[in-house]
């Protein structure tokens, strides 16, 4: 299941359940359109639709669930419908943020914009930088144009060309931009993070925009052990950064890392109640997340996520974003829907009673 068929005149895509991003992104490029998606290729659209979507674009184009038009849903009791606007609104509110909760999507119709090509990169700084940085970072974006997308970083550096052979290993703090706007325009759009302090190494330029999308596929192989958490955040406070200088430069692998991903612009302009992805009020949804390949290194990677997050968790909201929570998470589902929960749950109770899809951040009937 993983055709994708683009409508270049209503500016649509349909996409089967079992499209990668990178199938997405490969398949529209060609018509210079797109959705807002996830940032790396290998994650399917319908897990990351059907918890919110965050990426690149979302500042100015919201989340990739905003961007939806309508799904082919097969309900616990083996029902087909359609939800939209039009059809079956309840259960298309519900599947917007509501995860895999309310049944099985067979297919998605996405509204798509003129994106091609992007200028994008990712800049590293000397690590004492941190805290310059992410002061710096809480500023700027709170301004910048809404084709600005792109997050803070830690990054232990990877052996890749542009940066220089003898700081292979050493941990980095990044900012990973993305300008969505003209092109002609994305130099003078990098200045800040060039002006900001001195950039150690980068890969910065005009790209085609599915291959940013590709960019971190390599951090990301197939089977490897993951552990995550995360929090909204609606202030980057001095303290909450104190916290991030003393934990984020201890991330253990290369695939460890903290991402602060801004979800302000178009995604405030929906209403909270909107859909049941809640939390339009937040500024940044942030992941604390560690990957590594050895059985015998659990213990290590997902302690460093776990004191990372309860040292992070004074300074942010009590809710996180259900795709970067974990199977530990499920005492934290009512907080992360907040007022939009209750509903959820009697959305539950109409179209899966008995649970029958439990496999995710579970909103109990
Ligand atoms: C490497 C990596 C990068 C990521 N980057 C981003 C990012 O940039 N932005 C972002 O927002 N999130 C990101 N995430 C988090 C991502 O949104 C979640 O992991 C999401 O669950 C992935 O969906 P999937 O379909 O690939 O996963 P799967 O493991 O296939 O599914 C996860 C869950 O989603 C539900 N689900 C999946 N398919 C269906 C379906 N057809 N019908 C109903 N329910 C379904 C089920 O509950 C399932 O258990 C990333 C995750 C990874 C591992």
């Amino acid at each position: 299941m993983r055709t994708v068929r683009v409508d270049p005149v209503r500016m649509t895509a349909r996409a089967d359940a079992g499209v990668t991003w990178g199938d997405f992104y490969t398949a529209t490029y060609p018509f210079g359109l797109t959705t807002p998606g996830g940032i790396i290729s290998t994650t399917g659209i319908a897990g990351l639709t059907l918890g919110g979507g965050i990426g690149y674009l979302s500042r100015g184009l919201g989340l990739s669930c905003d961007n939806l038009l309508s799904a082919d849903v097969v309900t616990a009791d083996g029902r087909f419908l359609i939800a939209s606007e039009n059809e079956n609104a309840d259960l298309f509110w519900a599947i917007r943020g509501g995860g895999g909760n309310f049944g099985v999507v067979t297919s998605f119709e996405y509204r798509l914009h003129p994106v091609k090509d992007v200028y994008w990169g990712p800049m590293f700084y000397e690590i004492e930088e941190t805290a310059n940085i992410l002061r710096f970072y809480r500023e700027y974006i709170k301004n910048a144009p809404e084709q600005m997308g792109g997050f803070p970083a830690f990054q232990i550096a990877p052996p890749l060309p542009f940066i220089p052979e003898n700081r292979h290993g050493d941990m980095f703090v990044a900012i990973v931009a993305c300008w969505a706007g003209p092109l002609d325009q994305g130099p003078a759009q990098f200045k800040p993070f060039h002006d900001v302090a001195e950039v150690k190494a980068e890969m910065v330029g005009p790209i085609p925009f599915p291959a940013i999308n590709m960019a971190f596929d390599g951090l990301f192989p197939k089977g490897i052990r993951q552990y995550w958490k995360g929090n909204y955040v609606r202030a980057l406070t001095d303290e909450a950064i104190a916290v991030h200088v003393a934990n984020g430069p201890k991330a253990p692998t290369v695939s460890s890392t903290m991402h602060l991903y801004p979800i302000d612009g178009a995604c405030h302009r929906m209403a909270s109640d909107a859909t049941a992805f809640g939390h339009r009020e937040e500024n940044f949804s942030m992941v604390i997340v560690s990957a590594w390949d050895d059985p015998g290194a659990d213990e290590a990677n997902v302690k460093w996520v776990r004191d990372y997050s309860a040292a992070i968790a004074p300074h942010s909201q009590e809710g996180g974003y259900v795709n970067f929570l974990d199977g530990d998470d499920q005492n934290r589902v009512a907080a992360n829907y907040g007022a939009n929960y209750q509903r959820l749950v009697e959305l539950k109770r109409k179209y899966d009673p008995d649970n029958v899809f439990h496999v995710n951040q579970n909103i109990l009937p």
